[in-house]
């Protein structure tokens, strides 16, 4: 008994350690390491901004403005969007607005006839763009104007092959959902950069990533942006996260959406962790091996020993009742509340995404 009691405080003391020891430390360098990059501040490339949309009519043409305010020269900026069939008349919109206001960006509308998923419809695009860069983005999200500038001159250096952005919520505070996903945001926005300045970060943001175009190629698929990242590690480069880019994201404040969005995330951290512990195996894996294998026991090894740590802590609640004062404790404060809701659901997503992952269930398209 008392050998299981340590084995469960030892796999305890694991749960909790190494996520934290390694924040704190992916912290410390974020904050003070250099990127050990040469940057050319009078890079100026030309850009093409795809935008894949499935039944975006309510924020297409407010997606359309945001991009046309952008601060970068129009004359070596384009935009794509490529719809595929949606069935609320998203391209219309598009096209109406262009045809009604002379846009001073080129702007092209692509129409896929029927729906095969986000990475598919930004492959399709990509044939048709010209630029020396590829940005893709979401309807749903909002760039501020310097966004382009910003994240090209990390570009500059030729050893950087695709920089992406941070998320920022556009509603940080509206509910507990919004509060905890603003809260998770900041935590890994530290872990990526610090990832980042070592060598690498593989967990892109489809929102805000820029391409190498010679060097992409073709977007992964179906997992177009950290799917991508990887690839290009493996070819050699490096891929960052910058902190001085961040895109604003609606959130939605409701749970059961929240659910959803998290399930689907969640599926392709797991896959992609998957992935270069398979690469790592094999010996093949070009990914700095500790942010990889960090990441693959935060992801696929950690959520079962929340469970265990579960386990253990409702043994210990039985065993010593006086312990259930805590939980006053962590409902009363609304922070620890949140840090609470965040920490249980974060690992319900990845448990849930596990088992879907290992039951061969995977989401190329999702409801809207
Ligand atoms: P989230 O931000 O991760 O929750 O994902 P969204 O649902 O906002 O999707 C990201 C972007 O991909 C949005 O602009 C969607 O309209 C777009 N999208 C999603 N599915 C498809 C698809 O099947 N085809 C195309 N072309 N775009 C899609
Ligand atoms: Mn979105």
């Amino acid at each position: 008994m008392d050998f299981m009691l340590l084995i469960l405080a030892v796999l305890s003391a694991l749960h909790i350690m190494v996520p934290s020891v390694y924040y704190v430390f992916m912290k410390r360098i974020a904050e003070k390491k250099s990127w050990n990059l040469r940057l050319d501040e009078n890079y100026e490339p030309t850009v093409t901004v795809i935008v894949a949309t499935y039944n975006e009519a309510n924020v297409i043409v407010g997606r359309l403005q945001n991009l046309e305010e952008l601060n970068y020269p129009k004359d070596k900026l384009e935009i794509i969007i490529v719809d595929s069939a949606s069935t609320d008349g998203t391209a219309d919109i598009a096209k109406a607005y262009i045809k009604e206001n002379s846009l001073s960006v080129r702007t092209l509308i692509l129409e896929e006839t029927q729906r095969k998923g986000k990475a598919r419809a930004l492959n399709y695009a990509l044939q048709y763009a010209s630029s020396e860069i590829i940005a893709t983005s979401d309807a749903d999200c909002r760039w501020v104007p310097d966004t382009i500038r910003n994240a090209i001159r990390y570009l500059s250096d030729p050893s950087v092959a695709a920089v992406s952005g941070q998320e920022t919520l556009m509603n940080p505070d509206q509910s507990s959902a919004t509060r905890t996903e603003s809260q998770h945001r900041k935590l890994f926005n530290y872990i990526r950069v610090g990832e980042s300045k070592i060598h690498s970060t593989i967990i892109f943001e489809g929102a805000l990533a820029f391409f190498k175009k010679e060097l992409l190629k073709r977007f992964d698929e179906p997992c177009d942006d950290s799917g991508s990242a990887l690839n290009l590690v493996q070819e050699g480069y490096r891929t960052i996260l910058i902190p001085d880019v961040s895109f604003l994201n609606p959130f939605s404040p409701k749970w059961n959406k929240k659910i959803a969005k998290k399930t689907r995330r969640a599926q392709h951290l797991v896959e992609i962790w998957y992935r270069c512990l398979v690469l790592d195996l094999k010996g093949k894996l070009k990914l700095n091996p500790w942010i990889s294998r960090v990441n693959v026991f935060l992801h696929i090894v950690n959520p079962f020993l929340f469970l265990v740590f579960a386990l253990t802590s409702v043994f210990l609640l039985v065993e010593y009742p006086a312990a259930l004062l805590a939980i006053p404790l962590i409902l009363l404060i609304p922070k620890a509340r949140d840090s609470f809701l965040l920490y249980v659901t974060n690992y319900f997503f990845l448990l849930q995404a596990i088992f879907m992952q290992a039951f061969g269930r995977r989401q190329v398209v999702w409801k809207k």
